[in-house]
C-alpha cells in the first residue's frame, strides 16, 4: 500500500502515477487519484492493478498541478472500486487518502451519521473525510488538526480540497510518510524511492507530525499545531 501527492507546476496526474508504480513493492489490492479540474474534484479509482486504473484514466485530459494517490492494501471492506480510496464528504470537494487502521471508526461513523452525513463505503477511511469536512471553515490544515484529535489509530494520510487546490495536508502516525522538495513544487510519499525521479532533498516526518505543504513551502507541526523545525535529509543512495 502507499500515498503519493503533488503540489507544482507539472502536470499532476503523470507525476502521481509514477509514484505509485514505484511503490507496488509495497503490495496493494486498488489503486485511485484525484486532482482539481474545472471547480471540482476529479476522482478516480478502481480494484486491480495500477493498469487498469491507468486504463479507465486514458480518456480523460487533465490539467491540473496539484492531487493524490493511493494504494490500497484492504483491512475494512472488500478491494472493489467503491472501497477503493481516495474518499471524498459529503460535498465532494474534499478528497483523503489513507494507510492504516481507523480504530474508533465505528463511533465516529455513528456520530458523523447523526450529523447528517452519507456513508457510501463500508472502509474505515471513509470517516475521515467526513470528520475534516464536519470542521472545514476555509483552512483544510486547521480542519486536519481537529479532526486528528478524534481520530485513534495508524495513518498516513493525505488530504485535498478543491476550496485551497495547491495545499495538501499529510498527517503521520504509525505509518510511513516522506516529502520531496523541488523548486516551486513539493512530492508527498510513503516512501523515498516514489521521490528520487524527482528531487533527493526530504523532509522526514515522525509519529504525530502533520505538515501543510504547498508549491513554495512545507509547514510541520505537531497534532497540537505547535511549528517543528526540520533539517533537509539529502538522499546519497540510487533507489
Ligand atoms: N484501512 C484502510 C482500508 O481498508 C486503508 C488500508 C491501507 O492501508 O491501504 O481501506
Amino acid at each position: 500500500c502507499g500515498i503519493v501527492g503533488y503540489t507544482g507546476h507539472q502536470q499532476a496526474v503523470p507525476v502521481l502515477i509514477d509514484g505509485l508504480r514505484r511503490l507496488e513493492y509495497r503490495g496493494y489490492d486498488s489503486a485511485g487519484i484525484v486532482v482539481p479540474e474545472n471547480g471540482g474534484l476529479t476522482v478516480q479509482k478502481r480494484a486491480g492493478t495500477l493498469d487498469v486504473l491507468v486504463q479507465a484514466l486514458c480518456d480523460c485530459r487533465f490539467t491540473a498541478t496539484s492531487g493524490i494517490g493511493h494504494t490500497r492494501w484492504a483491512t475494512h471492506g472488500a478491494p472493489t472500486d467503491v472501497n477503493a480510496h481516495p474518499h471524498t464528504d459529503c460535498s465532494g470537494r474534499l478528497a483523503v487518502v489513507h494507510n492504516g487502521i481507523i480504530e474508533n471508526y465505528h463511533r465516529l461513523r455513528s456520530w458523523l451519521k447523526a450529523e447528517g452525513h452519507v456513508f457510501r463505503s463500508d472502509t474505515d477511511t471513509e470517516v475521515l473525510p467526513h470528520l475534516i469536512e464536519q470542521f472545514y471553515r476555509g483552512n483544510l490544515y486547521q480542519a486536519v488538526l481537529e479532526a486528528l484529535e478524534r481520530v485513534e489509530g495508524s495513518f498516513a494520510l493525505l488530504a485535498l480540497t478543491v476550496d485551497e487546490p495547491e495545499r495538501l495536508v499529510t498527517a503521520r502516525q504509525d505509518s510511513p510518510l516522506v516529502i520531496g522538495v523541488g523548486e516551486r513544487e513539493n512530492f508527498i510519499a510513503s516512501d523515498i524511492p516514489a521521490l528520487l525521479a524527482h528531487t533527493r532533498d526530504t523532509y522526514l516526518l515522525n509519529d504525530g507530525e502533520l505538515a501543510e505543504v504547498t508549491p513554495d513551502g512545507v509547514r510541520i507541526s505537531d497534532f497540537h499545531g505547535r511549528p517543528l523545525a526540520r533539517e533537509i535529509f539529502q538522499v546519497h543512495w540510487e533507489a
